[in-house]
């Protein structure tokens, strides 16, 4: 088996101000012991990692802080985890450096200490143009925070700018959500990515909809709004290289695309999942016990599963699946395999040429079916 050399690394930030109520990631309110403690943490996470050579020879070609809102820890903290990750693994020259940031937690200065040590690509959760729809999904700030954030980034000399928004919010009518991607190309964002809104379990916006106290999204209304947006940001001059994501010529996550597209990336902090060499491990999910375990010297792994070369095949399949362009025919492996595909050629969700298999608009809209049915 070849290993890629490439790779991608993930640090999760799990704090946030307040949790919004459709958010199921792992998180806590930040508070600066809990700050501390998990930085002092991950700085031993990496000289673990280090000390066991797991990247050595391979190059680090994104770092990606997500979260969680990585914002929520202050510019000199980011910048010093920064530097401590490029100076114990160098990275690729052109290496991406995002950073995931709530636009109401960040100052213009923060964000010139964040371009300056070399963050290129900034992430901010706009989620709506509409400041009516921030309350019933309980998300802290308003439109203007987004605008003033991106123009502070903007004169930071960050030009790969993306904004993330969520479609299908409670009371969202396809103009309110037409008229916010409209507001939203008035920024001139690189990036645009939209999320259709999903009612997670234990979510508090879960319970409310139980109690009928908010509107669950429509399904229909949802792959409306999906179209209105694939019309919209493609006239704009986006490119929408995956289910979820725009990008103008050149913009593309490298982070994500290194998900999509089977290469390896490390997790590091609180939850993050990691690819690398055929195994997928995860981190406990509960920062009190990733802090004990590495102050015993171990690393904060919960679980490990080493995948078989077929299991490796199947899952490249998937989530290759999820770009556009979808994934050259030759890497569908086997009779059985190639039989699933067949079947969902079909059922009118995958389609085919000489070349390449992709999915069909209606294959994109039930990607996780098609998903399911590759297993
Ligand atoms: S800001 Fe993002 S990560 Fe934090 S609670 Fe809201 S949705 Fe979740």
């Amino acid at each position: 088996m070849t290993l890629s050399r490439e790779i991608g690394l993930y640090i999760h930030v799990p704090f946030c101000r307040q949790r919004c109520h459709f958010c199921a990631f792992y998180l806590e309110i930040g508070r600066p012991e809990r700050i501390a403690a998990f930085c002092s943490a991950l700085r031993r996470e990496i000289d673990l990692y280090c000390q066991q050579g797991l990247l050595a020879e391979r190059t680090l070609q994104s770092i990606y802080f997500g979260g969680g809102t990585p914002t929520a820890l202050p510019a000199s903290q980011l910048v010093a985890l920064l530097e401590l990750i490029q100076t114990t693994w160098p990275p690729s020259t052109a290496v991406e450096v995002t950073v995931e940031a709530h636009p109401s937690t960040v100052t213009a200065k923060d964000l010139r200490i964040l371009a300056d040590a070399g963050i290129n690509r900034i992430s901010f959760g706009a989620e709506s143009m509409d400041d009516k729809d921030f309350a019933p999904i309980g998300r802290p700030g308003n439109v203007r925070d987004t605008e003033t954030a991106v123009a502070a980034a903007r004169a930071a000399s960050f030009t790969n700018i993306n904004l993330d928004l969520m479609y299908g919010l409670p009371g969202q009518s396809l103009e309110a959500w037409t008229k916010t991607l409209q507001l939203l190309l008035m920024l001139d964002p690189s990036h645009v990515s939209c999320y259709a809104l999903t009612i997670e379990e234990g979510t508090r916006l879960a319970q409310d909809i139980a109690r009928d106290l908010a509107l669950r999204p429509e399904d229909a209304l949802q792959v409306d709004m999906e179209s209105a947006a694939e019309t919209l940001l493609s006239k704009a001059g986006f490119i929408r290289y995956e289910i979820s994501n725009y990008a103008k010529p050149g913009a593309a996550c490298r982070h994500n695309l290194l998900y999509w597209t089977d290469h390896d990336y490390l997790g590091l902090g609180p939850s993050a999942q990691s690819y690398v060499d055929g195994v997928r491990f995860g981190n406990i999910a509960d920062l009190t016990a990733y802090v004990d375990m590495l102050d015993k010297h171990r690393l904060p792994v919960a679980e490990r599963i080493i995948l078989s070369a077929s299991e490796r095949q199947r899952d490249a399949l998937v989530f290759g699946l999820r770009l556009l362009r979808g994934v050259p025919l030759n890497n569908v492996d086997g009779p059985e395999q190639r039989h699933r595909v067949n079947d969902l050629v079909t059922k009118g969700l995958l389609e085919s040429d000489a070349d390449r298999v992709r999915l069909t608009s209606l294959g994109q809209r039930y990607a996780d079916t098609v998903a399911g049915e590759l297993f």
